[in-house]
């Protein structure tokens, strides 16, 4: 008896695994080539962002399914660990407001959906519920750099290596005034309020979202980043 319920249970994990192996890559498909940026973010948003790595023709779809303008950049290697083949840059117009300062910034295409999407569902609502006003732009340090984490000489490549990250350092609103992560994210004002606001809600988007929580490294900016580690989330 013990032996057949062995063999039973034996058979319902093999039909199990059967089901896995075959539902996945539907699964996978699924999640990348429906995902529509100008849908709001749900428990899988972030998951079905990191699906479009490595997949260009279905990440620049999701783009153009949301209106996003965008000019696709050309591939740029720089060594084994260094350059990308996925590289999108921001256009004038599209349905996209904020104007990045540096311009065109490039990003790699999975990076600049998640950028769309806490532009139209993190940012700007957090501006108008804490602020009163838009965003009409994000002040950044940068995207694209061919180095290793903080710099260093030895160690893991960042995902700025690759121009899946970039560090935004503040926010220019429409009625003129300036936010930024160096002076006011320790202030108990509204200020303060959306900047954390703005860290919390790129945490369902970003795969890494590290802010002056994190460490003294990132006491001027906000790290957004879509690195691939297998679904396991950075957000601090
Ligand atoms: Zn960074």
């Amino acid at each position: 008896m013990a032996f057949l319920r062995f063999l039973a249970s034996i058979a319902l994990l093999a039909a199990v695994g059967m089901l896995a192996i075959t539902a996945l890559p539907l699964l996978r498909t699924g999640m990348s080539d429906r995902l529509d940026p100008g849908e709001a973010i749900g428990p899988l948003t972030g998951t079905r962002i990191l699906a479009l790595r490595g997949d260009r023709a279905a990440c620049t779809a999701a783009l153009n399914r949301a209106g996003v303008a965008y000019r696709a950049l050309a591939e740029r290697v720089a060594g084994d660990s260094c350059g990308f083949d996925d590289g999108v840059t921001w256009a004038a117009g599209g349905a996209r407001t904020a104007r990045y300062a540096p311009a065109a910034p490039p990003l790699a295409c999975p990076l600049a959906t998640a950028l769309a999407m806490w532009e139209w569902d993190v940012v700007q609502p957090a501006a108008a519920r804490l602020l009163g006003t838009t965003v009409s732009g994000v002040d950044h340090y940068g995207s694209y750099a061919c180095r290793r984490i903080y710099g260093r000489a030895a160690g893991s490549w960042s995902e700025h290596a690759r121009a899946e990250a970039i560090d935004v350092a503040g926010f220019r609103l429409a009625d003129g005034r300036r936010i930024t992560v160096a002076r006011d994210w320790r202030g108990d004002d509204a200020a303060a309020a959306f900047l954390h606001a703005v860290r919390d809600g790129g945490c369902r988007l970003f795969a890494t979202t590290l802010s002056p929580d994190y460490n003294a490294a990132h006491r001027n900016h906000l790290h957004l980043d879509e690195a691939a580690r297998g679904g396991w989330r950075a957000c601090r």
